[in-house]
Parts: C-alpha cells; sequence; structure tokens
C-alpha cells in the first residue's frame, strides 16, 4: 500500500498542481492591427516544426497575445499578412529555458509539453474560435480541446483553467471505455507494465469513475498523459481543464499491474472530473469529494471490497482529525479550506471534506432518496463540454438542502461543521455501523448500498 503511505506528501502535490488552475496572469496585447477588431469565427492554424518553431496564424488579425506575458521573450516574428496576424514563436528555445510544465519543458530531445497560455495567442476579450494543427512526419499532438474532423474547437475557458499540450515523438492512442475515449498519450521511457496493462489499469479507473455519473464518464473525451518514472506505484497525479479535460498521472517504472490496477490515485484525480471546478475557497468540497470517492467508487466497481473501502475512509477520517488537532484550534475547516495551500492544510481538508461528504451522502439517502452523486451530477449537466466556471459550495450545499422538504437540515448540518477544525463524524460512523463494527447498526443497510457493486 505504497499510494497510502505516500499520501501525505502526494495531496500536497497534487493541490499544489491544481492550484495552478486560477493562476491566470494579467492579460495583455499584442500591438493592435486596428481599433475596431473586426467580428466573425475566429481561427487559429498552428504549424509546429521538429525545432518545435510555432508559426502560427490568426484570422481575423485581432490584437493578439499569450496568457502568459513571458512567452513574448520567445517572439521571432510577428506581423499582418493578407488580413490575418501570423506569429513565430521559439517553443522549443522557450521549453529549455523554463523547463517548467506549467509553461514549458522538453521531456525528451523530441517531446515538449507545454500550456497553450504560452503558445495559443488569443485576443482581448477573450474569444471561442477553431483550431488547426500541422506537425512535421513522426510528430503527434495531444490537445485537450473537442475535435471534429481536423479542427479542435478552442473555448475561452482555455486560458481561465491550467492545461498543457503534447508536441512530439509520443506514442498515442485511443481507449474507448464506455461511451468515453481516453486519449492515452505515453511520455517517453521505460515501463514494467506493458500497453495492455497500462490500458487495463486506466480503463478500470474511468470505468470506476463513470459509476459517479450514473454509468457514463463525464466527459466524451479525456487526455490521459502517463509519465513513466523511476519506482513503483502511482506517486502522482492532476488533472487539468483548460480547454477540455486533463489528467497527467507518474506511473512507476518498476510498478506491476497488480499493484495499481485498483489503486486510488488515477480514480482520485478522474473523479474530480465528475463536479465542475469549485471555488478557489472551498477546496473541502473538491477534495472531500474526490477523496470520498476514491474509496466508494472502487468498492462499487469491485477494485476495493465493502470493508476495505469503509476502512481506508476511516483511516483518511482518522489522519484528517489528527492533521486538524496538530493546527491552531480555532481554524475551523471552512478556515483551513481558505489557506490549505499557504499553510498545507492537505490531510485536514482533504478527509475533513470527505467527512462533510459522507454526511451529505447519508443525509441525502434519507431526506430524499438520492445519493450526493445526483447533485454531483445535475451541476455536471450543466457544463456537459467543457468548465467553464467555478461552483461556490454554498451553491452546491443549497441544492443538496432543498432537494426535498425534509432536507432544509443538511444547510445547517454542514454549515456546523464548517466550523469545526474536523467535522463531528464519530456518531455517523457508529450509526453506520462501521465503528465499531455493527451488522444491526440503524444505518447498516445504508452503509451496504452506499459501497454496493453497480449493477
Ligand atoms: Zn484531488
Amino acid at each position: 500500500m505504497a499510494a497510502r503511505h505516500a499520501k501525505g506528501a502526494l495531496v500536497l502535490l497534487v493541490v499544489a498542481a491544481q492550484a495552478c488552475a486560477s493562476a491566470v496572469p494579467a492579460p495583455e496585447t499584442n500591438t493592435p492591427s486596428d481599433s475596431a477588431p473586426p467580428a466573425g469565427p475566429l481561427t487559429w492554424h498552428v504549424d509546429v516544426d521538429a525545432a518545435f518553431v510555432v508559426s502560427e496564424t490568426v484570422c481575423p488579425a485581432l490584437a493578439v497575445g499569450p496568457e502568459q506575458r513571458r512567452a513574448r521573450d520567445f517572439l521571432v516574428s510577428a506581423r499582418v499578412v493578407d488580413g490575418c496576424q501570423e506569429i513565430v514563436l521559439d517553443l522549443g528555445r522557450a521549453a529549455d529555458t523554463w523547463q517548467d510544465r506549467d509553461s514549458a519543458t522538453r521531456v525528451a530531445p523530441d517531446v515538449v509539453v507545454s500550456s497553450p497560455d504560452v503558445w495559443l495567442w488569443r485576443p482581448m476579450p477573450k474569444r471561442s474560435g477553431t483550431l488547426t494543427l500541422s506537425l512535421p512526419p513522426g510528430f503527434n499532438a495531444a490537445l485537450p480541446f473537442p475535435k471534429h474532423g481536423d479542427s479542435y474547437d478552442v473555448d475561452a475557458s482555455t486560458w481561465a483553467f491550467a492545461s498543457a499540450a503534447v508536441f512530439g515523438n509520443v506514442s498515442m492512442r485511443e481507449l474507448p471505455v464506455d461511451a468515453a475515449t481516453l486519449q492515452v498519450v505515453m511520455l517517453p521511457g521505460e515501463l514494467q507494465m506493458v500497453r495492455s496493462e497500462v490500458d487495463r489499469w486506466l480503463s478500470a479507473a474511468a470505468t470506476a469513475v463513470a459509476a459517479g455519473n450514473r454509468g457514463r464518464f463525464p466527459f466524451p473525451k479525456v487526455v490521459v498523459v502517463v509519465d513513466p518514472v523511476w519506482g513503483s506505484g502511482v506517486p502522482f497525479g492532476m488533472v487539468e481543464r483548460g480547454g477540455g479535460p486533463q489528467a497527467l498521472l507518474l506511473l512507476g517504472a518498476q510498478a506491476r499491474v497488480d499493484d495499481v490496477v485498483d489503486d486510488w490515485v488515477a480514480v482520485h484525480e478522474l473523479s474530480h472530473l465528475l463536479m465542475p471546478p469549485v471555488g478557489v475557497d472551498d477546496a473541502w468540497l473538491g477534495e472531500g469529494l474526490a477523496s470520498y470517492h476514491q474509496n466508494v467508487l472502487r468498492a462499487r466497481a469491485g477494485l476495493l471490497s465493502e470493508s476495505e473501502a469503509w476502512d481506508q475512509l476511516r483511516d483518511g477520517f482518522d489522519r484528517g482529525e489528527e492533521a486538524a488537532a496538530r493546527g491552531p484550534l480555532t481554524q475551523s475547516l471552512a478556515d483551513a479550506s481558505r489557506h490549505m495551500r499557504a499553510e498545507g492544510r492537505y490531510l485536514q481538508v482533504y478527509w475533513g471534506g470527505a467527512a462533510v461528504v459522507l454526511l451529505l451522502d447519508v443525509g441525502l439517502r434519507q431526506c430524499a432518496g438520492i445519493a450526493v452523486d445526483d447533485v454531483v451530477a445535475s451541476f455536471r449537466a450543466e457544463q456537459l463540454r467543457v468548465d467553464v466556471r467555478r461552483i461556490p459550495a454554498r451553491a452546491f450545499v443549497a441544492r443538496a438542502a432543498a432537494a426535498a422538504p425534509g432536507c432544509a437540515h443538511l444547510q445547517y448540518d454542514v454549515d456546523e461543521a464548517l466550523t469545526r477544525p474536523f467535522p463531528l463524524v464519530e456518531p455517523l460512523l457508529r450509526d453506520l455501523g462501521i465503528v465499531p463494527a455493527s451488522a444491526t447498526a440503524p444505518l447498516a443497510r445504508l452503509r451496504r448500498v452506499i459501497v454496493a457493486k453497480a449493477p
């Protein structure tokens, strides 16, 4: 169970990476070519050559600029030709200079990972459009955007949330999982696991996550970048949302499929996609849902037994409560969520949030006969193609409390839980027959239903 032991350190990395989703620099535009920008659909054509010099044609010739201002340092030329803006950018040199995945980095001599914030220059205000791409022989590109034929749909969310593209000599394949397609990108590196085993691992995780969304994976396409690293297990993962959903999963070179097929990291990360992004101060909800889901969804998929799922949740609650006890006595879970990144309060927030989600799940099943996943799915249904806005946690709780006339108390219950350093979860665990274990506890039937295998 290396992944479990590693979680304390890993969540830090996971959240630190997710924090980038909100780190959008101030906008800046290129020299305007016209004071009255032409209307009409926006198109980009991006040509990447073997040296990662990017030639970009933006039509019409609007004033455009990079979301990350420092990308201008690698601008080779900019001019207006035939009513379009032409930009040439030395992305390879930027990648070698920065070596930073959130901007650009070269992960192999012929593979560059780079955020569209660097290479996809946009007008202000940001506009949607379509993108076409040219690549040299032997190159592939993995982009998060929805694709139709030869063109990609670029949404303004591209520059609002973190995102990354992979260009170069990488192996790519499409892995169908139910009605969805995982675009699996293998970054260079040795692996003990063969391709079919990697597919088995990812399929198991995506199938488990689909069970949390009425049996359908929440997006028709997700880019999954697998990055081989030294070691075993799955030491790190993160999701990104700019322009479309993507996941990055580090996979240990020595990992064997039996070690990782029931691991929590891929399920945790992909389960983030069940819910649109939550408010930046509301980490308890986003991470609480994922920490809850990583266990109940694995149980429903048969990757964990029911008792293993509850043991791992209870273990998480214990660690979260211990972490909360080490913090300031007055720091509520709500405050810890606001300061999670600055103060490193990850265990408290992840597992305190999972405890609130358990409280909501049990409460909703009792007062309305629905699950917390039904509330999650209702928010996802409002943002189907790409994530365009964040959901405040209060909107989520208000919707749960309005699910049925008898659910109003959920608002109070959650508000009360958020005022404590850690929610009072012991009475619930007792009623569910988890601590102490009991088959005749008042909510024992509900306990079994929550993690019952999907039909
Ligand atoms: Zn997470």
